[in-house]
């Protein structure tokens, strides 16, 4: 961390004043553009936890170190009661509305993969043709962010600095590196777990970086794979967690019991994708971002550079065997360990309150409906195939038709258009009449069709996400919401998310280091509010369709 002697004696003399004045020692400013520019950290580090529940900072608190999320908690600014405000609670939506400062109804992130209307196919969110792979043959590598219609806080960064400011993201999964990376990333990488290696796509450049050659050609994945899964510390003393043998649970291929030790040197020869399964995908996560801070020189140019990581292992893992787990919690006390490590490897190369960081999720996790129905809980698996067979049946009775239904699942059903203005039916007439049939489907909580949603009309409680996660030209002719504890997902163990409820919605927001005074507020916060938060922060633009708010508890100055 190299700063000018001058500009050192300067805020040497203004602690003295400070002292003078408040009686307190200010702590020493770093300002990379010079003592006549913004006032900024060096580097902006965003992590998020992919499927981290807020109520996971607080259910394995006991066993949690004092250098990770303690430390965070400690000395960062944490907002208890931070939600999403949109459904679905999706991967892709999450990390778009993370960065974007807005909802899906103006990014246009609606989901991970929606029905797109004029191909009639379904669309990934960053799947891009009209781009080569990097680093891979694969077309893993043919992705983009050309789907996300507003800008990032990460591309707002760059254009106020001119493009000097440096943005690598990075995930083992595509999306949460290349949604948070914005349209202007030097860099989004991913991970192509075939290959083993980091890859991106000719969208940020031609040919990967040597540093990330390099890194590559080390094989990681294979010795992070070499041992068997053992619990962290001694399995009796996962006391937050249900029996290990559980029948939430689901197994990895190859296994006959979801149980400790997995064994992954067996395991990887028939899962090929077993890294991102397991803890050991943030180990593999952090050395690559680790590789990234030293390859890239992060955090120590004239500009505040940016960094996104995203922790796509918890996901997996809390999918297979559920949010009651000891493998879930093995995961975070791992994790927990793991972050500790990170933040100290930040102190030493960009310094410690050089750098402001901040960790989110892109949604929670319910519950196995199962383990709920044996608890005295409602709840209950939704039957999407039963729903698409019921609707069909219903249209060719009511309009002599079976090619009215195009596309169908538990949140939303997109209907043959073109058919029904050739048939001179009222699209607004057959939305209703099939909204009032899904309404009486078992699990529905509310179906509102897309002329509802679009009119422009501030709706209240379930409706309001159900608004807000509705793009005019994206979204489906019919949304659906299943009613709490209910869960669409294609096996009856493990969990999901995409709710409206607080499981899905409820997520850590906490800010550490530069600027940021340590604390907590339980008032209301959106995700959406991160991304203004830190345009005050750093002093920039806002991204371009932000429609949440700076939080005043973190930005307000005393
Ligand atoms: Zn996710
Ligand atoms: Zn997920």
């Amino acid at each position: 961390m190299q700063r000018k002697f001058s500009f050192l004696s300067l805020t040497l003399l203004g602690c003295l004043l400070a002292s003078f004045t408040t009686g307190l020692a200010q702590k020493s400013k770093v300002n990379p553009g010079g003592s006549t520019g913004p006032d900024r950290p060096r580097l902006v580090v965003g992590i998020v936890v992919d499927q981290m529940r807020y109520d996971y900072l607080y259910r394995y608190w006991n066993q949690y170190g004092e250098t990770g999320f303690k430390r965070l908690l400690r000395e960062g600014f944490s907002c208890q009661d931070a939600h999403f405000d949109y459904v679905p609670t999706y991967t892709a939506p999450g990390h778009a509305c993370i960065y974007t400062g807005t909802t899906p109804s103006v990014n246009g992130i609606i989901s991970n993969e929606w029905f797109d209307r004029e191909s009639r196919k379904g669309v990934y969110c960053v799947n891009d043709t009209t781009v080569k792979p990097v680093g891979t043959t694969s077309i893993s590598g043919k992705m983009s962010p050309h789907r996300l219609l507003t800008t990032t806080i990460t591309d707002e960064l760059r254009f106020a600095t001119n493009d000097r400011s440096k943005v690598i993201a990075l995930a083992l999964k595509d999306r949460g590196a290349i949604l948070p990376g914005g349209h202007r990333a030097n860099a989004a990488y991913w991970h192509d777990p075939y290959l083993d290696n980091w890859v991106t796509s000719t969208y940020y450049m031609n040919a990967l970086p040597d540093w990330v050659t390099r890194f590559n050609e080390r094989k990681v994945a294979d010795s992070l794979l070499q041992y068997s899964w053992e619990t962290l510390l001694p399995i009796r003393e996962y006391t937050q967690s249900t029996a290990d043998d559980s029948p939430y649970e689901g197994k990895f291929k190859g296994e006959t019991a979801p149980v400790f030790p997995h064994k992954l040197a067996e395991l990887k020869k028939t899962d090929g994708e077993l890294i991102r399964r397991t803890p050991f995908g943030n180990t593999y996560t952090f050395m690559f971002a680790k590789a990234a801070l030293a390859g890239e020189q992060l955090g120590k140019g004239e500009e505040t550079d940016f960094l996104a990581v995203s922790l796509s292992s918890p996901d997996y893992i809390g999918h297979q065997f559920g949010i009651n787990s000891i493998e879930v919690q093995d995961t975070y006390l791992r994790l927990d360990r793991e972050l500790g490590d990170f933040l100290s490897a930040l102190d030493r190369q960009v310094g410690t309150g050089n750098y402001l960081v901040f960790l989110t999720a892109d949604h929670g996790a319910v519950a196995n409906p199962q383990y709920n129905d044996d608890h005295h809980v409602p709840a209950g698996f939704f039957e999407e195939d039963l729903l698409g067979d019921t609707l069909k049946k219903f249209l060719a009775r009511t309009y002599l038709s079976d090619t009215l239904l195009l596309n169908v699942n538990s949140n939303a059903i997109y209907l043959n258009r073109a058919e029904i203005a050739a048939k001179k039916l009222s699209l607004e007439e057959v939305q209703s009449r099939v909204v009032q049939l899904v309404s009486s489907f078992p699990g529905v909580a509310v179906a509102l069709s897309g002329s509802e949603l679009g009119r422009y009309l501030q709706r209240d409680g379930i409706a309001s996400l159900m608004q807000r996660g509705f793009n005019v030209q994206r979204s489906a002719d019919v949304s659906v919401q299943l009613k709490p504890g209910w869960l669409d997902w294609y096996v009856k163990t493990g969990t999901s998310h995409g709710a409206a409820y607080s499981y899905d919605t409820h997520v850590p927001i906490v800010f550490m280091g530069y600027g940021i005074r340590p604390g907590a507020t339980a008032a209301p916060v959106s995700v959406k509010d991160i991304a203004p938060t830190l345009a005050v922060l750093l002093s920039v633009e806002n991204p371009n369709g932000t429609t949440g708010k700076a939080i005043q508890s973190i930005v307000e100055r005393p």
